[in-house]
């Protein structure tokens, strides 16, 4: 072949990713910081992925993991808010959110952040539309801790972290770690 590429070939996001991620990706990795891909098909990749961000949030004994958080920048987020042996995780796809009620206060943590908590406002009643692993729209209305799993969810795919949603003082509180957490990413040479 002669001739040189396209010069939007080089820039083009892939389409594949990898469906059997292995690890949880920890701060400040830059794929939490980057707005995740929708899905254009729910197929047997994503059928796939699922199923292990599902098995990687209870090894963790997460109430909710979004794909941006095992290195998969697409709009899926996984979360079972009240985890127990009868609890069925619930899969989201392409995710949109609604808000109502007031603000509220309430201490958030993150797999990707250990050892960090910070309270995070955030408004008390949110209805989510998304779709289900067989394609099919659904829609979900909550008034009490899933709808703050869900807005925290939301927030990976839009590649928004805890720590930007931070109070003066949490930031403060949080400075030593989150430097430290810096540190390993950089000598870990990722
Ligand atoms: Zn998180």
């Amino acid at each position: 072949m002669s001739g040189s590429l396209p010069s939007d070939a080089v820039t083009e996001p892939s389409t594949e990713f990898d469906a059997s991620p292995s690890r949880i990706v920890l701060y400040p990795d830059p794929v939490l910081a980057r707005p995740a891909m929708p899905v254009e098909v729910v197929d047997e990749s994503v059928r796939t992925l699922a199923e292990r961000m599902i098995e990687l949030m209870r090894s963790s004994e997460g109430v909710g993991l979004a794909a941006p958080q095992v290195g998969v920048s697409r709009r899926i987020f996984v979360a079972d808010p009240a985890p127990g042996p009868e609890s069925v995780p619930v899969v989201f796809i392409n995710p949109e959110l609604e808000f109502g009620g007031s603000l509220e206060p309430f201490e958030e943590g993150c797999l990707s952040i250990p050892e960090v908590r910070v309270t995070v406002r955030r408004p008390s009643v949110v209805k989510i539309r998304a779709l289900d692993l067989e394609g099919r729209p659904f829609e979900l209305e909550d008034d009490d801790f899933p709808a703050r799993v869900w807005q925290h969810e939301f927030d990976h795919l839009e590649g928004v972290l805890i720590t930007d949603r931070m109070s003066p003082r949490d930031r403060l509180a949080h400075r030593k770690r989150l430097k430290e957490m810096r540190e390993d990413f950089e000598a870990a040479g990722r």
